[in-house]
């Protein structure tokens, strides 16, 4: 880059509160606190609530959860934990109505801007004519032709209307952009477009000009939608004697299968599932016998219409129901599937964004260090579940056994409290230890483990060949070394991993060939109803004698029953 690592730089992150912080979003956050963090600026939040039917509080607080995670901290911007305010606030564009107004006002005196009554039926009427003749609608400045004296009429009845830019007819608009280059727009591509709506807000066109030059933003960085948006904003720019930003824009964000990652992705994977299982019905909330996720006439509409996608609370239920995961979206779906934040913010840099040579692993420092805008590719970027997962693995692996309880002591608390409840301290400590080395995300022991917080006549044998094999076949068979080793287990002095593994190994080459997954693998069966654990003195120490007990007797006395029919 040519500027010096001393001139000033500020850039923002400008998210409109309608939902939570998506992939896409959380990457363009990064890049912007990056970049400024890389040359010595700040970085600004700034809530573009500009469209009040599509914002809302509950949103923006998601969203700075969602950063905050992250660990993008921002230097200005609404208050939160630690983070802002700032100087140049308001940071919310609806308490900035006053500062939009004084430069509408400008625009109007000046002659570039001017007020326009038509109501959307009459717009909407002259688009579909335009449509009818296969033609670019285009504003046709009838607004232009009322004279002074019918304006005010209007004005004076307080008719409703919206204020337009006056975009000029003949010279197209030349914007440089750091990553796609020179991007001409012609000047028919723009027409007078609406700068104040009806009810008194701002477009995002106008908003983000005057915030933008009122909060001195020098770089701006943000998604490639708003590339030729860029032409107006310029526009404007010019007509306000404002400064011109560096613009940057990053690229689409695509599944390796070729379609762009979206939230709409959960609602294809949720009508794939229900289209393979040829479900005509709602199915069953989960855990409740008959009542069902959507009503008839909800599920009939949505499977009727591929274009409209079932909200995020019914998708979720679905799911559920089904029980499929639903593809990661949005930051949250990561974080609750168990992903550490450095991770997604190293795997998040990486997409569009490459520090050069084999690196790829890397934390904030070395990003704060090396990030800059000639590195950053116009070429969509890949999302690759497998190598995020890769790299989740090898930072859990990475932690000691010390941090790894701290983390995942952490993630329970907000996303499987029953495990606190039902654990101690130390069982808990024990339970985390022993999935350390097999656990691909910090949620993998909580969705595997259940059996550790199960009471004991909840445990379900699962119907399988492995177990079948496991319990019945041999000479003894697996139930007989259960019967064999339970009074063993009942007199074992003290209850911890060492003892038992002695026990068990001593039984092993007494009474088993030395094959210790001869009794292991019975007693795996018995208490969790599967053939997957973590190692088994592990397993049987976190438990406890009393359920490791219980269980061994449920478990013999489902043979009886089973072998009685
Ligand atoms: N509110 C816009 C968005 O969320 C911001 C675009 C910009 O950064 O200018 O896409």
């Amino acid at each position: 880059m040519s500027e010096s690592k001393s001139s000033i730089v500020r850039t923002r992150f400008a998210p409109s509160p309608s939902g939570h912080l998506h992939v896409g979003g959380a990457r363009t956050a990064l890049f912007c606190w990056a970049y400024a963090k890389a040359h010595g600026g700040s970085f600004i939040l700034r809530i573009e609530d500009t469209d009040q039917k599509r914002s809302s509080d509950t949103a923006t607080r998601a969203l700075l959860d969602d950063l905050a995670w992250l660990g993008i901290r921002w230097d200005e911007g609404p208050a939160h934990d630690g983070c802002g305010p700032g100087e140049h606030g308001p940071y919310f564009a609806s308490q900035r109505l006053d500062l939009y107004h004084r430069y509408i006002d400008i625009l109007l005196e000046q002659g570039k801007a001017y007020r326009a009554f038509e109501g959307p039926e009459q717009l909407e009427a002259a688009r579909a004519a335009a449509r009818a003749q296969k033609r670019v609608y285009r504003y046709d400045r009838a607004a232009l032709k009322l004279d002074r004296a019918t304006i005010q009429r209007y004005l004076d009845e307080d008719r409703p209307h919206v204020v337009r830019f006056k975009a000029p007819d003949e010279q197209p608009v030349n914007v440089h952009d750091e990553v796609y280059g020179e991007v001409t727009v012609r000047p028919e591509e723009i027409d007078d477009f609406v700068i104040l709506k009806g009810d008194g807000y701002p477009t995002y066109h106008f908003a983000v000009v005057v915030d933008d030059e009122l909060m001195g933003v020098t770089h701006v960085i943000r998604g490639q939608e708003h590339l030729y948006n860029t032409a107006k904003h310029v526009l404007l720019q010019d007509a306000l004697g404002f400064r011109r930003p560096v613009y940057a824009h990053l690229s689409l964000i695509f599944n390796p299968d070729g379609s762009k990652m979206s939230k709409r992705d959960k609602d294809k994977a949720l009508r794939n599932a229900v289209r393979e299982r040829g479900l005509e019905r709602s199915p069953a909330m989960p855990h409740s016998s008959n009542e069902a996720v959507m009503s008839e006439e909800h599920w009939r509409s949505w499977l009727s219409n591929k274009d409209h996608p079932l909200e995020l609370e019914s998708a979720e239920r679905l799911a559920l129901a089904l029980d499929i995961d639903l593809p990661e979206i949005d930051v949250k779906d990561f974080r609750r599937a168990g992903y550490l934040p450095e991770v997604m913010v190293n795997y998040l840099a990486l997409l569009g964004w490459s520090p050069g040579g084999d690196i790829e692993k890397f934390d904030q420092q070395f990003l704060i260090e090396h990030f800059d805008l000639d590195r950053v590719l116009k070429s969509p970027a890949r999302f690759d579940r497998d190598k995020l997962l890769a790299f989740n693995l090898d930072a859990l692996q990475a932690m000691s056994t010390e941090q790894f309880i701290a983390r995942l002591r952490q993630h329970g608390e907000r996303y499987h409290p029953e495990y606190g409840r039902e654990l101690s301290d130390e069982q808990f400590a024990m339970f985390a230890a022993a999935n350390h080395q097999r656990s691909k995300t910090l949620d993998d022991p909580f969705r595997s483990g259940r059996f550790f917080i199960m009471s004991d006549d909840q445990i379900v044998y699962e119907q399988s060949k492995a177990v079948h094999k496991a319990l019945e076949t041999g000479e003894p068979n697996g139930y007989a070394h259960l019967e064999a080793v339970m009074p063993l287990l009942k007199e074992l002095s003290e209850w911890m991993v060492e003892t038992l593994e002695r026990l068990l190994k001593r039984y092993a080459d007494e009474r088993a060939d030395g094959k210790l997954a001869k009794v292991a693998q019975p007693l795996r069966i018995a208490v969790t109803g599967t053939t997957v654990s973590p190692a088994i003195f592990e397993t049987l120490a976190i438990l406890g004698r009393d359920a490791v007990l219980n269980r061994i007797e449920r478990c013999l006395s489902n043979r009886k029953l089973s072998s009685s029919t």
